[in-house]
């Protein structure tokens, strides 16, 4: 070998191992990730018990083989069907047998626009009775909340009487980085499904999973542009249909992104938490709240595909 290849393969070699070096420092980084998941509307936000039984059973599977210390947040409303209601109960019961945890998300899924705050209260209480004493049985505490619809007040005065209201009540307000609109993949895919309109479901189904990674992109560079660093997320799923046939692949996607699943109480511990989210009426990731209280620009999230977008309107108006 000439002292010129020596020298040229010398370089060679010094950009291969900077270049590992780099991925080594990237992929490092990835592995930092962390994000608590997070599930609402149980014990299904869809469907007849059958479709509840399913959802559920299903879910919990994926969620288990998946080893995740997932939090569902409960309407007890729900479980108050005629004949149905020790079922139902049941479904919450086996999220605690999965070795989950169980948090408040109003009785009747308030919506806090259209509530005064007394009224609010009233339904926060009302959301606690089978939730506490199926937390009991096991020895735990109901100790998280999460708004319905993410609203968190009107007015600078209902979201601060709100706050003290659940921090009186032992309640941690669960907040949700990464936002998305899963319940419209969701609402298509059992239409599509029920009506036994399979292409259409695949469809669906299929643009499910990036269209979520699309999602977590977004709050991980937000996350990195506010705070410099990539914060513990916490994930606000559906416990519905599309879940359940597709958590197996998002949580495939996240651990391709380098997270680890932690508990939301893990998640909770970012400093992030504590930072001042501004008052906005819409139901919103805390991301964009925490960046409009420090006066930086507002980066929406990706929206859902159109095909999906039209086939949702179509669906709500009944066509
Ligand atoms: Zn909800």
């Amino acid at each position: 070998m000439t002292v010129w290849a020596y020298r040229l393969g010398r370089v060679l070699l010094s950009a291969a191992l900077l270049a590992s070096a780099l991925a080594a420092q990237a992929a490092a980084q990835a592995a930092r990730r962390e994000v608590a998941v997070t599930f609402d509307d149980l014990p299904a936000p869809q469907g007849d018990l059958e479709d509840m039984r399913r959802i559920t059973s299903r879910l919990l599977e994926s969620v288990k083989r998946n080893g995740v210390p997932a939090v569902g947040f409960v309407n007890e409303g729900k479980l108050y069907r005629r004949g149905e209601t020790d079922a139902r109960t049941e479904l919450l019961r086996a999220w605690l047998d999965a070795g989950l945890e169980l948090g408040n998300h109003t009785f009747s899924h308030l919506n806090l626009q259209r509530a005064p705050l007394e009224e609010y209260k009233d339904d926060v209480l009302r959301g606690e009775t089978v939730t506490r004493m199926l937390l009991r049985e096991r020895g735990l505490r109901l100790r998280y909340f999460r708004h319905p619809f993410l609203f968190t007040g009107t007015t600078p005065e209902y979201k601060k009487g709100l706050a003290e209201f659940l921090a009186a009540r032992g309640y941690a307000v669960a907040p949700v980085t990464i936002d998305n609109a899963d319940y419209i993949f969701a609402d298509v895919y059992l239409r599509a499904k029920k009506r036994g309109d399979a292409e259409t479901a695949k469809r669906v189904a299929d643009a499910y999973v990036p269209y979520m990674e699309s999602a977590f992109e977004h709050f991980e560079r937000l996350s990195s542009e506010t705070f410099g660093r990539e914060i513990k997320h916490v994930l606000l799923l559906h416990a519905n249909e599309i879940n359940a046939d597709r958590f197996d692949e998002l949580a495939a996607m996240m651990k391709r992104r380098g997270y680890t699943f932690v508990t939301l109480e893990e998640a909770l511990k970012d400093p992030a938490y504590l930072e001042p989210d501004a008052l906005y009426k819409n139901g919103i990731s805390w991301l964009h709240r925490w960046r409009m209280a420090k006066g930086l620009p507002v980066k929406w999230e990706p929206e859902v595909p159109k095909f999906l977008g039209e086939l949702y309107k179509a669906g709500r108006s009944g066509n």
